[in-house]
C-alpha cells in the first residue's frame, strides 16, 4: 500500500482541504530533484516538486550569463541511472553550454514525464516537523500547503547568490546583472561599459565574451583564481572511446572515485621525478583541458602537501606571465594567497589573453578597494570608472544558504535548523541531520558535493536516500533520525579528512570564507566519492548505524555508534590491504615472510630526499652489522638518533623504514642510524637487545667520525625496535653509558603480557594481529625468558631512564602496553610525553606518504626529539635538493 493512503488518514486532522498530502515532497528541480522525482516513483512513494524557479534545471535554469558551461566534461557530467537514457542522448561538445545542458534537463523531464508532479513558480518558504502525526507541513510563498512524511531538500550548493556586499548598488543608475540569476531574454552589452565585480567561475567564463562585445570592460578582482584552459570542441575521442567502449565499467570506476570521474589515482610523487618529467607531465595537463586530471593526474602529493603543490602553482604562475603581456596585470592575475586546488580553480576559454585587448582593465581590489558604488558607477580609494552596466558575478552562499533561506526549519522538539547550525553545518553523511527526523539533504554539506562531479554524487545521495525509505517502509518504520553520537562522529571524521587536503589553507566558499559572519569550516566531504560511498553503503550494512527508526506498530531500533572511527587514510590503506586478500604473515614461514616484506615495501612511495644516505658496518654484540645513516642538508654536525627498525624482532632490516627515517632526518635536522640488527628465529633472545646495546655504544663512540655532535645520543624505535630502543636504554643506565639525551618509542612491545584491552579490541583487522604478535614471541623468545627486561622492559626498573616521548595508535594490539610503560615510567619519575594517537594503526607513522594524517604526529616526535637534544622544538625546513632523491 503507498504509504500516501496511510499518511492521509493518519494527519486527517492535520491537514486542511488546500494542503497536498504525499509521502515524499522533494524541493528544487535541478540535477537532484529530477532523479528524486523519478526514483520515488518508481518505488512505490507519492510525491510532489516544489519549485521557485518557472521551470526544470536547476543551475542551468537561473545561470545563463555569456559563456556559461559545465567545468566537468559533459560526458560525465550526466545521468548514468539509465544506460536508455545514456545512449538517447549526444552531447555536442566537451563542456557543452548552459542552454544544452538546460535542453537535456527538459528532455529528462520529458522522457520520465516528470512535470506532472512538479509545482514550478512555487518557493517554500518554512517546514515543520509536525511530531503528533509525524509529518512535515511544509508551507510555501504562493499559499500552497504540503503535508508529508519525508522532506528532501534538493535545493542545491550554488543557488543562493551572494548579495552584493558594497554600498550604494541602489543608487546606481544603469543596468545591474547578476550572473546566478541571469535575464532569460539575455542583454544587450554592445557599445556599453561593463563592470564585472568578481572573478570567480563565472566571472572567468563571463570576461572573455563581455569583452567581445562591451565597449570597455573593465574587472574588478578581488582575489585571484588559477584557471586552465578548457580547450573545448567535440567530446574527446579517447574520453567518448572509453565511455561507448564499457558504458557499464566507464560509469563504475567514476563512482569509485575520488572526484567522480574515471581517472585513476596517481602514486608517483613529485620527488620521484626530474624537473624535465614534471614539466612534461604539466603540459600535457595544460593541454589536455580538463580539471580533475590536472588536480589528480601530475603527481600524488600535489593536493597533499603544499611542497608538492607548489610546484604546480608555480607552473601555472609562469604560464599566465607568458600569456599576459603587461607584467604588472599578470602578477595581479596571479594567485598567491592559496595552493592550486584548494579553491575551486576554473576552466577558461581566453581568459587570461582578454587582458591583452585593448577595451579591457583589470582593477586590483587588493592595491584599491572599492569604496562605494554610485549613480554613474564605481569608485576605489584611488579612481572613479564611469560605467553603463555591473554584472556582479560575486558567486553563491554556498551549501548551506539555499537550505536555510527556508525559514524556519522546525525539527523534533521545535529545534529551529538555524540555531543548531549557528556555528557551521552539522550533519549525519551530509544527508540527514540530528533531530530533525526524515529531512533528507542531496548533497548537503558533510557529503562530497561540490568536490566531486556532482552528476555523480547526486545520483549515489538518492538512490542512497530512496534505497533507504523504501526498505524501512518494508520493515514498517516510518522515521528515520541520526543520533547525536553518529553525528559527531561525522564532524570527526570530516574535520580528519580536511586535515589531509589543502582546502582548509585558503579562504573559499569551501570553508564560507565568503560570506561576511557566516561561519568558517570545510563544508564538502573531502574524503572522496568512492571512499564516501563505502561508507554509506557501510552504514546499511551495519543495520543502519547511526540511525534511530520508529514505527507504529515495531520496537524502535536504534543501532548507535560512529561509522569511521580510523583515520580516513588509515581506512583507505586497510581497506587496500583487506582486497588484497594476503595469507597471514605468520604462515609463511620467517624467510617467507620477509620476502614477502621486501617485495611489498617495493610498492611504497619512494621516501623524502635527505642531504645523504649512505651504509656503513658497525660492531654489533657479536660481530659486525650493517647500518644505514641518513645525513640532513644543513651543514653538520648534527646529533645523532640510533633508530631501530619494527619488524617483531623477525623481519625487515636498516632499510626496510627508510621513509620515516628520512621524514624523521628532514624533521629533526639530525643524523639517523638505522641499525641492522640481528633477528630470530636463527638469532633468539637477547640477541636483538644486545646488538641494540652495542650498536649504540659504538656509534656513540664514533660519534665525530659519522658527522655527529658529541656527547650523548639519542635513540628511537618502531614496534620491536621500540622494544630495543626502550631496553637499550635501560642497558646504557645499568652498564655505564653510553649516556643517552631521549628515548623515542614508537607503538613499542613493552611487555609479555596478552591480556590488556587493546590485545582482545584490536586482535584482528588491523594488519598488526594477535596472532602475529604471538608468532613473534614464540620466535624470538621462550616463554621462560619473556618476563627479563632485556625483552618486557615494562618489568624493569625505570628510574633514571632518559626523558621518553611514547606514541600509541588506537587500533594497535600493543597500544595498551605502550600507554602502561609511559604510565610507568612517569610514576618512576622519568620525564615523558605521549601520543596517543586516535583512529591511527601500528603503521601509521611508518607509512610516511601513505598515511598523511600521520605527519602531525611525526612533527610532535621530531620536536620532542630535538628537545631531548636540547635544540629549539621548531625545526626551520632545510633547502632539499631534489636530485638527491637518487641517493
Ligand atoms: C555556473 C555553474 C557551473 C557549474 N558547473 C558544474 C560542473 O561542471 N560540474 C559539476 O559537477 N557541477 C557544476 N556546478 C554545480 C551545480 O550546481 C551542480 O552540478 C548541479 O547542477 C546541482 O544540481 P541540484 O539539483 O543539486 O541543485 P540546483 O541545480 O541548484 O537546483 C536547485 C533548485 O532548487 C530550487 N530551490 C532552492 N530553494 C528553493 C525553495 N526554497 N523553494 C523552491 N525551490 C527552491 C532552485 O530554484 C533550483 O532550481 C555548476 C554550478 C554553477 C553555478
Amino acid at each position: 500500500m503507498p504509504e500516501a493512503m496511510v499518511a492521509s488518514r493518519a494527519s486527517d486532522s492535520a491537514s486542511s482541504a488546500t494542503t497536498q498530502t504525499v509521502d515524499a515532497a522533494v524541493v528544487g528541480a535541478g540535477f537532484a530533484g529530477l532523479y528524486l522525482l523519478h526514483r520515488l516513483r518508481k518505488a512505490g512513494f507519492s510525491a510532489v516538486l516544489l519549485e521557485e524557479a518557472g521551470d526544470v534545471g536547476g543551475t542551468w535554469y537561473w545561470n545563463r550569463y555569456p559563456g556559461a558551461r559545465c567545468d566537468i566534461q559533459t560526458i560525465d557530467y550526466s545521468y548514468s541511472f539509465d544506460p536508455e537514457l545514456e545512449t538517447a542522448w549526444k552531447w555536442s561538445e566537451k563542456y557543452a553550454t548552459q542552454p544544452e545542458i538546460l535542453r537535456y534537463l527538459g528532455f529528462v523531464a520529458d522522457r520520465y514525464d516528470l512535470r506532472r508532479d512538479i509545482r514550478f513558480g512555487t518557493k517554500v518558504t518554512s517546514a515543520t516537523w509536525d511530531q503528533a502525526v509525524q509529518r512535515w507541513q511544509i508551507e510555501t510563498d504562493n499559499g500552497a500547503k504540503v503535508s508529508c512524511r519525508y522532506y528532501i531538500m534538493a535545493t542545491g550548493c550554488l543557488s543562493a547568490p551572494k548579495p552584493p556586499e558594497i554600498d550604494g548598488v541602489k543608487d546606481f543608475k544603469g543596468e545591474v546583472y547578476f550572473t546566478g540569476r541571469w535575464p532569460h531574454e539575455g542583454v544587450k552589452l554592445a557599445g556599453k561599459r561593463v563592470a564585472v565585480i568578481g572573478t570567480g567561475s563565472s566571472g572567468i567564463q563571463a570576461i572573455p565574451m563581455i569583452a567581445q562585445e562591451a565597449a570597455q570592460l573593465t574587472v574588478f578582482q578581488r582575489t585571484p583564481n588559477f584557471a586552465l584552459p578548457a580547450h573545448n570542441g567535440a567530446p574527446p575521442a579517447d574520453r567518448l572511446g572509453a565511455l561507448e567502449g564499457d558504458r557499464a565499467a566507464y560509469r563504475e570506476q567514476a563512482r569509485l572515485s575520488m572526484a567522480g570521474v574515471p581517472w585513476p589515482q596517481q602514486t608517483v610523487v613529485s620527488w620521484q621525478l626530474s624537473d624535465a618529467e614534471r614539466r612534461e607531465r604539466f603540459e600535457a595537463a595544460w593541454a589536455a583541458g580538463d580539471l580533475v586530471y590536472i588536480l589528480t593526474q601530475l603527481w600524488a602529493d600535489q593536493g597533499v602537501d603544499v611542497d608538492g603543490n607548489k610546484i604546480v602553482a608555480d607552473l601555472i604562475r609562469e604560464k599566465i606571465r607568458g600569456i599576459v603581456k603587461d607584467p604588472e596585470t599578470a602578477a595581479a592575475l596571479s594567485p598567491h594567497d592559496h595552493p592550486f586546488g584548494a579553491k575551486r580553480p576554473c576552466l577558461d576559454t581566453n581568459y587570461y589573453a582578454t587582458y591583452n585587448r585593448p577595451n579591457v582593465t583589470l582593477v586590483n581590489l587588493r592595491q584599491e578597494p572599492i569604496r562605494a558604488i554610485a549613480a554613474t558607477g564605481i569608485t576605489t580609494d584611488t579612481r572613479s570608472f564611469d560605467v553603463d552596466v555591473i554584472v556582479f558575478a560575486t558567486g553563491f552562499d554556498a551549501m548551506t544558504g539555499a537550505m536555510l533561506a527556508v525559514h524556519p526549519i522546525t525539527g523534533r522538539d521545535g529545534k529551529a535548523l538555524s540555531d543548531v547550525w549557528a556555528n557551521g553545518p552539522q550533519t549525519y553523511l551530509g544527508l540527514t541531520i540530528a533531530g530533525f527526523p526524515n529531512l533528507f539533504m542531496i548533497t548537503g554539506p558533510g557529503s562530497p558535493s561540490v568536490l566531486s562531479n556532482m552528476a555523480v554524487s547526486i545520483e549515489q545521495h538518492v538512490d542512497w536516500v530512496v534505497d533507504q525509505l523504501a526498505a524501512l517502509r518494508d520493515a514498517g518504520f516510518t522515521t528515520m533520525e541520526a543520533t547525536e553520537t553518529a553525528q559527531a562522529g561525522w564532524a570527526q571524521h570530516m574535520a580528519d579528512c580536511a586535515m589531509l587536503t589543502l582546502h582548509r589553507l585558503a579562504n573559499t566558499w569551501y570553508t564560507g570564507a565568503n560570506v561576511p559572519g557566516k561561519a568558517q569550516g570545510v563544508m564538502p566531504y573531502t574524503g572522496g566519492v568512492g571512499p564516501y560511498r563505502s561508507i554509506c553503503d557501510e552504514v546499511v550494512a551495519s543495520g543502519m548505524l547511526g540511525f534511530r527508526l520508529t514505527g507504529p506498530n515495531i520496537a524502535e531500533q536504534c543501532n548507535d555508534g560512529e561509522v569511521v572511527r580510523l583515520q580516513p587514510d588509515v581506512r583507505l590503506v586497510l581497506g587496500l590491504l583487506a582486497q588484497m586478500n594476503l595469507p597471514p604473515l605468520e604462515t609463511m614461514g620467517a624467510q617467507g615472510a620477509r620476502d614477502f616484506i621486501t617485495e611489498f615495501n617495493k610498492g611504497r612511495p619512494a621516501g623524502r630526499p635527505v642531504g645523504e644516505v649512505g651504509d656503513g658496518v658497525l660492531l654489533g654484540a657479536d660481530g659486525p652489522l650493517q647500518y644505514k645513516l641518513y645525513r640532513p642538508a644543513t651543514p653538520g654536525p648534527h646529533p645523532i638518533v640510533v633508530y631501530f627498525h619494527g619488524g617483531g624482532w623477525v623481519l625487515g632490516d636498516q632499510q626496510s623504514d627508510d621513509p620515516f627515517c628520512r621524514d624523521m632526518c628532514r624533521r629533526t635536522d639530525m643524523i639517523f642510524v638505522s641499525v641492522g640488527y640481528r633477528h630470530a628465529p636463527e638469532h633468539r633472545f637477547p640477541a636483538a637487545a644486545e646488538d641494540g646495546y652495542a650498536a649504540t655504544r659504538w656509534i656513540a663512540d664514533h660519534a665525530a667520525e659519522l658527522g655527529g655532535t658529541p656527547g650523548p645520543v639519542l635513540v628511537a624505535g618502531w614496534s620491536a625496535g621500540g622494544n630495543i630502543a626502550a631496553v637499550t636504554c635501560q642497558l646504557a643506565r645499568d652498564r655505564g653509558g653510553p649516556e643517552i639525551a631521549g628515548q623515542l618509542l614508537v607503538c613499542p612491545v613493552t611487555d609479555c603480557s596478552f591480556d590488556r584491552a587493546s590485545y582482545i579490541d584490536n586482535a584482528t583487522n588491523y594488519f598488526v594481529t594477535r596472532g602475529l604478535m604471538f608468532w613473534f614471541w614464540d620466535l624470538y623468545c621462550s616463554p621462560a625468558d619473556r618476563t627479563d627486561p632485556r625483552v618486557s622492559p615494562l618489568r624493569g626498573k625505570l628510574a633514571g631512564l632518559p626523558p621518553a616521548f611514547v606514541t600509541t595508535c588506537e587500533f594497535d594490539p600493543l597500544r595498551d602496553e605502550g600507554i602502561a610503560y609511559a604510565e610507568a615510567l612517569a610514576a618512576a619519575g622519568v620525564p615523558v610525553e605521549q601520543l596517543k594517537a586516535r583512529g591511527h594503526f601500528h603503521s601509521s607513522f611508518t607509512m610516511v606518504d601513505m598515511v598523511i594524517t600521520g605527519v602531525p604526529g611525526r612533527i610532535k616526535m621530531a620536536e620532542a626529539l630535538r628537545r631531548f637534544a636540547g635544540l629549539p622544538p621548531e625545526v626551520k625546513p632545510a633547502p632539499q635538493k631534489l636530485e638527491a632523491a637518487a641517493s
